[in-house]
């Protein structure tokens, strides 16, 4: 042992590079069996074509906003306005008088803790003395618990209906039990198991109908599978997310639908709300207006390459893909009989969960005797070579069915 690693109570040693390399390659041919199988994320797996594998060999490294810029030049800004750009028009930001603000994050969890974070730091300034709350449903991401838990704020979770939306009278119950503090909403485009989507229209009505002013509410729609595609297949007024509706900010995943080989995530604003938080650092010549001081700008590049190697049409054909397929297998599982759920202008189908086995061999997520697929990219019938597609999925589960 060299005498600077004795200096340390623990040690390990080198491993030579052969046995490195043959470490990764067996890992690498496990990740890719499960990757072939995995359905039960909601996660697009078919990014390889518009992968460069160049780019990891730079530390692209965003610090600060992507408005200013910032003095680290290993930096690709521009393609993170390029891409908040295409979200604030795909969430109808165009028709807005106000400005937006809006960036790439490390994920969906990011988005809601740093919405809450944002919503709080507001409501707290107007409303000196009065604690807010955060309302979501109870089949809001469990984030919303976590971002609610940093900021020292109760968090009250709404009932929600068999589809996995929330339910409007209940709501209304508990804007009234509220009625005293400011209010916190997360209202849900596509909830984490059933894929259901909140009415953020009637939500907002019923915020209307309090008689209280709006600036005592903070209102965030959590979109991180759904938010990236709705706007594009010709979804209900009342449950497309983004600006028609008079809501505070809105946020997606990078890594669901779109399809990415890192988590990462969007989040958009209105630039007041952003202009709270935001403070200036000398040092890195930008302001401090992200959760992260770092963030990835490789994810910034990839989530650019595939929003233009798609297009939203590629986009649109996507979703518009999975829910056809979604909907086929929902009613192939209901014709045998199965208790399924599948939502329209949803990609997800759930069922009672099947064995374990089958669990585990397609990554499936399971929750009170239910699991779900999601029907991503990856097991769409024009799947790219090597994935297992949904097709095949539902064959194995009918068949474990109909021997129950
Ligand atoms: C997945 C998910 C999140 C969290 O997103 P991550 O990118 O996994 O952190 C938040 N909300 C909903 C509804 C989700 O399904």
């Amino acid at each position: 042992m060299s005498s600077l690693a004795n200096m340390y109570r623990t040690s390990w040693s080198s491993k030579p590079e052969a046995e490195l390399k043959a470490i990764v390659e067996c890992d690498m041919a496990d990740l890719q069996t499960v990757t072939n199988h995995q359905m039960g994320y909601p996660y697009n797996l078919a990014f390889k074509d518009q992968l460069y594998p160049a780019l990891t060999e730079f530390l692209i490294n965003h610090l600060g906003d992507p408005n200013q810029g910032g003095q680290y030049g290993v930096n690709v800004f521009q393609k993170e306005l390029e891409v908040v750009e295409i979200f604030k028009k795909l969430w109808g930001g165009e028709r807005l008088n106000e400005a937006l603000w809006g960036y790439v994050s490390s994920s969906g969890t990011e988005n809601n803790i740093w919405a809450v974070h944002t919503a709080v730091k507001g409501l707290i300034g107007k409303h000196e003395g009065r604690e807010p709350v955060v309302l979501c449903s109870e089949e809001g991401h469990y984030s919303f618990d976590k971002a609610a838990d940093m900021m020292r704020i109760k968090l009250f979770k709404i009932r929600a209906n068999r589809d996995g939306s929330i339910n409007i009278g209940a709501l209304r119950n508990a804007l009234q039990v509220h009625r005293d503090v400011p209010i916190i909403l997360g209202l849900m485009s596509g909830t984490t198991v059933k894929e259901g989507h909140d009415d953020i229209a009637a939500a907002l009505q019923l915020i209307k109908e309090t008689g209280r002013p709006r600036q005592d509410f903070y209102i965030h729609v959590d979109g991180a599978l759904s938010a990236a595609f709705l706007p594009l297949v010709n979804a209900p007024a009342n449950i497309n997310p983004g600006f028609w509706h008079d809501i505070d900010s809105i946020s997606a995943s990078g890594h669901k639908f779109i399809g990415c080989p890192v988590p990462c995530g969007v989040l958009v604003m209105k630039k007041m709300h952003n202009d709270v938080v935001a403070k200036s650092v000398e040092y890195i010549k930008s302001n401090d207006t992200t959760l992260a001081g770092s963030r990835s700008g490789f994810v910034v590049y990839f989530l650019w390459l595939r929003l233009f190697a798609l297009g939203a049409d590629g986009m649109m054909n996507l979703a518009l893909s999975g829910i056809k397929l979604a909907g086929e297998i929902g009613e192939q599982f209901k014709a045998a009989g199965v208790d399924v759920l599948h939502n329209t202008n949803a990609v997800t189908v759930c069922f009672p969960q099947p064995s374990q086995e089958i669990i585990n061999k397609y990554s499936l997520l399971c929750q009170q005797g239910y699991a779900h697929i999601v029907v991503m990219q990856n097991i769409l019938d024009t799947r790219p070579e090597g994935f297992v597609g949904a097709r095949a999925f539902a064959r194995e589960y009918l068949e474990w069915w109909n021997k129950q």
